[in-house]
């Protein structure tokens, strides 16, 4: 997790988001960074299933870094 990371987004795509409207709620995907680092199977030159970490902005809040998931709380 790379600190000086920044989310890519103040907002979603939705115009009037509830969940960007919130503050203080982190997503849960990113912990608030606005990415997350999946690894992504990578076969190498010698036919090698290797694993690659890569960046991508978060899907779980658009990369805004806020929990956008109605999940029940309890
Ligand atoms: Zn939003
Ligand atoms: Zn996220």
């Amino acid at each position: 997790m790379d600190p000086t990371r920044e989310p890519t987004h103040t907002r979603c795509a939705i115009r009037s988001c509830g969940w960007c409207e919130r503050s203080g709620v982190d997503c849960r995907f990113c912990s608030g960074t606005g990415w997350w680092r999946p690894e992504r199977p990578h076969r190498d030159g010698n036919g090698v299933i290797v694993w690659l970490r890569v960046d991508e902005p978060c899907r779980g809040c658009a990369g805004t870094g806020k929990e956008h998931s109605p999940v029940a709380a309890v």
